[in-house]
């Protein structure tokens, strides 16, 4: 571990009184002590270690250095969209006179607040091709949900109650069936061609007037431009379902293609991804929901209008499918996304997708002979290897993944989609020089290299980073996180 304080931890540190810190007398200490209920006084002072400052300072410094962000190295996971977040949408957000806003203001003084989220909407309606959008989801995968909730309030409204089947590809992510599934749908999969595509023939008999829609991401999760989506939303429109459109890839088609000309009627957006906010950490998110013209309605409360004098207001409405989250969503992670897009304007957004989609070719260009491409062809804004191309060696795409970090690179994402055994999700982004996707292509290379050579090494990787390889199963299952489990 080299966490440590020249070879100790912080805890061994501590020397009773020593102090690195004071804090101002509380004057209410003795008010508040009293109106608390005894079982939840401390009894004694909680262990915490006694140290200088400086070495306080050291500690969390170091720790820190620890991390891996965008920030720090190339973050290649795919379909989470690692791009770069420009540092100005950090000081916009976090702007005094938007954080020190409270959610129950009367409106009139929140007029900026629900200018920037009336403004947003907007943008998204356009870039999407969309009628409205709400912003108050929190997640792609609330997003989802919510989107689902919309289809079914749409097949309710109509009297029409027996559409309880959604259509998901064996290509989709993990997200799509489940919130199907909390959403109380009965979730039916479509196979994949060959070619990674939804195969057409699979679908035709699977639609029937049970049907309440279908959801499909495009490009796919590998990447692949579906072109027969025109097709496919004419075969699902034919039977009165809905097409529900998984936004998380929206990336390469920014200002060139929208979904609501692709015959999408719901859709989400992963502003986290495309639009900009750092989430390599779990969160925070932001999910929006657009509607095709004819469902907005049906949009979660509450709503943010404006009149014809430029007043906006925030409403209720009863054929709404209710509230799905505390007030109007992640309002940082929606300024960040308003900042990213207007600082960009509408010529410098269609240059996303094709330079994030050059990227991709570029580096699955320069390893297909080393690492397997089960799908030939141009991709779009990432791709898929299914592990080596010499599997002989036993050495396996998490191998190669552990082998990267010690390289300085975070790792793809692995063993996703679940169609290849061994897959190897890589997504550059557009923000990635040549210099940076060569020295990552240079390295993949040695790997492949290395599993040749010197299995035992990539095996057994990684060997530079804090921590060797982990037990993904009991990390899980039973986490250390505390000093005194560790010293166990
Ligand atoms: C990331 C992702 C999701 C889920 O989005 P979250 O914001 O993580 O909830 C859904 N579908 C695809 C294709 C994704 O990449």
């Amino acid at each position: 571990m080299n966490n440590t304080y020249y070879g100790k931890l912080i805890f061994e540190l501590s020397q009773e009184g020593r102090c690195g810190y004071t804090l101002p007398d509380n004057e209410l200490s003795e008010y508040s002590l009293e109106s608390m209920p005894a079982h939840l006084l401390r009894g004694c002072a909680p262990a915490l270690p006694q140290v200088d400052e400086l070495t306080v300072v050291r500690h969390y410094t170091n720790m820190s250095n620890n991390n891996f962000g965008v920030d720090t190295g190339f973050y290649p996971l795919g379909s989470c969209t690692m791009k770069y977040n420009p540092k100005i949408n950090e000081e916009i957000a976090s702007h005094r006179d938007f954080t020190g806003l409270h959610p129950w203001q009367p409106v009139d003084s929140v007029q900026g607040a629900l200018a920037v989220y009336y403004t947003l909407q907007e943008c998204l309606s356009e870039i999407a091709g969309m009628s409205e959008f709400t912003l108050n989801p929190f997640a792609g995968a609330h997003g989802e949900l919510t989107g689902l909730m919309v289809m079914r309030s749409y097949h309710m409204s109509r009297g029409d109650e027996k559409r309880k089947k959604i259509i998901v590809p064996d290509s989709a992510h993990g997200t799509n069936p489940a919130s199907a599934a909390v959403c109380g749908l009965e979730v039916v999969q479509v196979k994949s061609l060959p070619d990674g595509t939804v195969d057409v023939d699979d679908l035709k008999p699977l639609l029937d007037d049970t049907v309440a829609g279908m959801m499909m991401t495009n490009p796919n999760t590998l990447g692949i431009f579906e072109q027969r989506i025109g097709q496919i939303a004419s075969l699902v429109h034919e039977c009165g379902g809905l097409m529900y459109y998984d936004g998380a890839n929206l990336n390469p088609l920014l200002g060139r293609c929208r979904p609501g000309d692709l015959g999408f009627d719901i859709m989400h957006i992963n502003l986290h991804k495309t639009f900009s906010t750092p989430h390599g950490g779990g969160g925070p998110g932001s999910g929006p929901v657009g509607v095709r013209a004819g469902l907005e309605q049906f949009l979660p409360n509450p709503r943010v209008t404006m009149d014809e004098a430029g007043n906006y207001d925030i409403l209720f409405t009863d054929e709404s499918l209710g509230s799905i989250s505390g007030f109007l969503g992640n309002f940082g992670v929606i300024m960040r996304a308003l900042a990213y897009i207007l600082t960009l304007g509408n010529e410098h957004l269609k240059m996303v997708g094709p330079l994030a989609t050059l990227n991709a070719n570029y580096v699955k260009e320069s390893l297909k002979d080393c690492y397997e491409l089960p799908i030939e062809g141009i991709c779009k804004h990432e791709f898929v290897f299914d592990g080596l191309k010499d599997k002989s060696t036993g050495v396996t795409t998490l191998d190669v993944a552990k082998r990267l970090l010690d390289n300085g690179f975070h790792a793809p994402t692995i063993y996703f989609p679940l169609l290849f055994h061994q897959a190897l999700m890589i997504e550059p982004t557009e923000n990635e020089s040549r210099e940076t996707l060569d020295a990552f292509i240079d390295v993949m290379r040695r790997i492949a290299q290395e599993a040749a050579t010197h299995p035992q090494v990539v095996k057994e990787a990684p060997h530079h980073t804090p921590v060797r390889r982990l037990d993904d199963t009991q990390a899980a299952l039973h986490p250390i996180v505390t000093f005194k489990e560790l010293a166990q």
